[in-house]
């Protein structure tokens, strides 16, 4: 390919709206243009690699025994309708109409439609396990479209589902795209490392999340250095907090105080009554499927509302308003307690969720549903009619790992990819069922994994890149070698030993690009440093006239070669880096 012949439109300039590094590069690297919010167009740099990316995953999804198909981007509510996420669903689906002012939806996601091909395909035990995949657009409608590809209302997914005919088998069917999905970031150069992710209402301990660590990222990561254990934050436990929570059971009786003013745990904790916020029980309110429920939490700790959600069953949660509480409990938040003799009749029947923290807990200080006023002496088992005990708080790090004994470690983290076990949720209702050995009938048991792609590629800028520009791992550049001649005049002696390496290395098989334009030699080093080819081959007056070419990998430093091994030398390295590849490949699987 020659730069004059495609189209690379580098910019000098940040583009104004991206925040993180690798939008800023998507951009000024010329690998996409944004339509309007959430909304990109590929150009042919950033499509090269998009499909380099998309050829990893196939190739690891067809190795895995995964069977590709193409399902309809479009899909008839009557499907969402009956598997019940036309309502849960309902925020990010967008929805259209047709002639006849029909409605159709625009897919986030295909679970409904693959359990309708299964349940009119397949009816017997002898077809199964199946595991079917396609690569293509998902269409989300985000509260926040931002950050570029990272989150679009528009993007590419893989996404596969897994059909069996008992749990055991599914977790086979789990475990080999967990192992296909190690490798495939493997293979685009991505260090991410899996980790529990909260299962939802769902409940279970298969799902995954292959997260790639960084700075910019949407997620937090809770993990432990000796590797046991790595969870999404919203899921992660702990052995619980530092410092112990004061137990007793054989304190003074409740003692109310005044406390003008003082609506903050922060407040409470200074002069004059200086309760330190892990002896205050802090009272939350939700509205939980339109009822009222209070959630107690030790003062320094924070709800987990994925946590909150696991415990309740339901995903329909969100907190109360000052306005809706003070009616109920007779105060506003700030002075909120569960202590049960303080509860009016119509709050005492309210469910009261605490959380794992507080149990035994004596000597604590909460809010007496009075504004203004506190109780001291508290002992949660004696004083508060708590029905249901839960693991509700965000583990914090330094807090010790439950596996190992040592302090966990938070970081922030990109999810490019998804593996879910789904039981028998959807087969049930869309009637995905087999007949076995005997003739019963048995819902499929599924499973669902999703890759990110578009975000895949976004990660890896992420992760690879420097002052300059983006460092492409050899695996998923948009070329491999960019040839650099320093004068274009046709019969230039510079021009012609390009070409003629240029023609020797597409014959060798060699993905090149040969940056033709008639433009200073800073500048087309610069563009292809943002644009960041691995290899970087100079012709040049000065060095030709020593009979030499000058070889710069991205990053690296620059090695002359003589023009006759010129061909020989990129190919060595090509070489000589994929192998170092293949080794690193080897040993992570170890
Ligand atoms: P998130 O929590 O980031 O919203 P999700 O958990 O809703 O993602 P899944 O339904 O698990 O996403 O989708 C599978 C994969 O698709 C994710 O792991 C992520 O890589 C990618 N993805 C999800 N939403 C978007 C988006 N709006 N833009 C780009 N990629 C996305
Ligand atoms: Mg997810």
């Amino acid at each position: 390919m020659r730069w004059t012949s495609t189209f690379i439109p580098t910019l000098k300039e940040n583009p104004a709206d991206a925040e993180i590094v690798s939008h800023q590069l998507l951009v000024r690297a010329g690998l996409v243009r944004k339509l309007t919010g959430g909304l990109y167009t590929f150009l042919p740099m950033g499509l090269r690699a998009l499909r380099k990316i998309e050829r990893i995953v196939r190739e690891e999804m067809n190795r895995a025994g995964a069977i590709e198909v193409l399902m309809p981007a479009l899909q008839p509510p009557d499907i969402w309708q009956q598997s019940g996420r036309y309502v849960s669903a309902r925020e990010v689906l967008y929805k259209v109409r047709d002639r006849a002012n029909k409605e159709w939806l625009l897919g986030p996601t295909h679970e409904e439609v693959i359990t309708t091909l299964v349940a009119g395909e397949i009816s017997s035990y002898r077809q199964l396990p199946r595991n079917f995949y396609q690569i293509q657009t998902k269409f989300r409608d985000e509260i926040r479209p931002r950050f570029g590809l990272m989150r679009a209302k528009e993007f590419i997914m893989k996404d596969a589902y897994s059909f069996d005919v008992s749990d055991e088998a599914a977790q086979a069917s789990y475990q080999k795209m967990y192992d296909a999905y190690a490798r495939i970031f493997h293979r685009c150069g991505l260090r991410a490392m899996p980790v529990e992710a909260d299962t939802g209402v769902i409940g279970g301990k298969f799902s995954h999340e292959f997260m790639v660590p960084a700075e910019s990222g949407e997620n937090e990561v809770v993990y432990c250095e000796s590797g046991g254990y790595a969870a999404n934050i919203e899921k992660a436990a702990s052995r619980g907090p530092l410092v112990p929570t004061p137990q007793s059971n054989s304190g003074p009786a409740l003692e109310k105080f005044p406390t003008p003013g003082v609506v903050t745990i922060e407040a409470l904790s200074r002069a004059p009554h200086r309760v330190a916020p892990h002896q205050q029980i802090k009272t939350l309110v939700y509205v939980v499927e339109s009822k009222l429920t209070l959630v107690l939490l030790r003062g320094d700790d924070q709800l987990n509302e994925a946590k909150l959600a696991g415990a309740l069953g339901t995903n329909q949660l969100r907190p109360a308003t000052a306005d809706e509480i003070a009616p109920v409990l007779g105060a506003h938040p700030g002075s909120l307690g569960a202590i049960a003799d303080t509860l009016k009749a119509e709050a005492a029947s309210l469910p009261v969720y605490a959380d794992e923290a507080l149990r035994g807990a004596g000597g604590m200080t909460t809010g007496a549903n009075e504004d203004g006023y506190h109780f001291r002496h508290v002992q949660i088992e004696r004083d508060i009619r708590v029905t249901r005990w839960a693991d509700l708080r965000t583990v914090q790090a330094g807090e010790l790992c439950v596996a190992s004994g040592q302090p966990l470690k938070v970081r922030r983290a990109i999810e490019v990819g998804h593996v879910f076990k789904l039981g028998t949720k959807y087969s049930e209702k869309l009637n995905a069922l087999y007949l076995d050995e005997s003739g019963t009938q048995h819902p499929c048991v599924m499973g669902c994994y999703g890759i990110g792609v578009t975000r895949t590629l976004q990660a890896v800028i992420e992760q690879s890149h420097d002052k300059d520009g983006i460092i492409w791992p050899l695996s998923v550049a948009p070329f491999e070698v960019c040839i650099t001649p320093l004068s274009v005049a046709p019969d230039s002696p510079v021009m012609q030993c390009a070409e003629r390496i240029y023609a020797a290395l597409i014959e060798a098989g060699i993905e090149v690009i040969l940056d033709d334009r008639d433009d200073r030699p800073g500048v087309k080093f610069k563009d292809a440093d943002l644009v960041g080819f691995p290899l970087r081959v100079a012709v040049g007056e000065k060095s030709l006239a020593r009979g030499e070419i000058e070889l710069k990998p991205r990053g690296g430093a620059v090695a002359p070669v003589k023009t006759e091994f010129a061909v020989e030398a990129v190919r060595t390295w090509l070489e000589t880096a994929r192998a170092d590849f293949r080794i690193s490949n080897l040993k992570s699987q170890i």
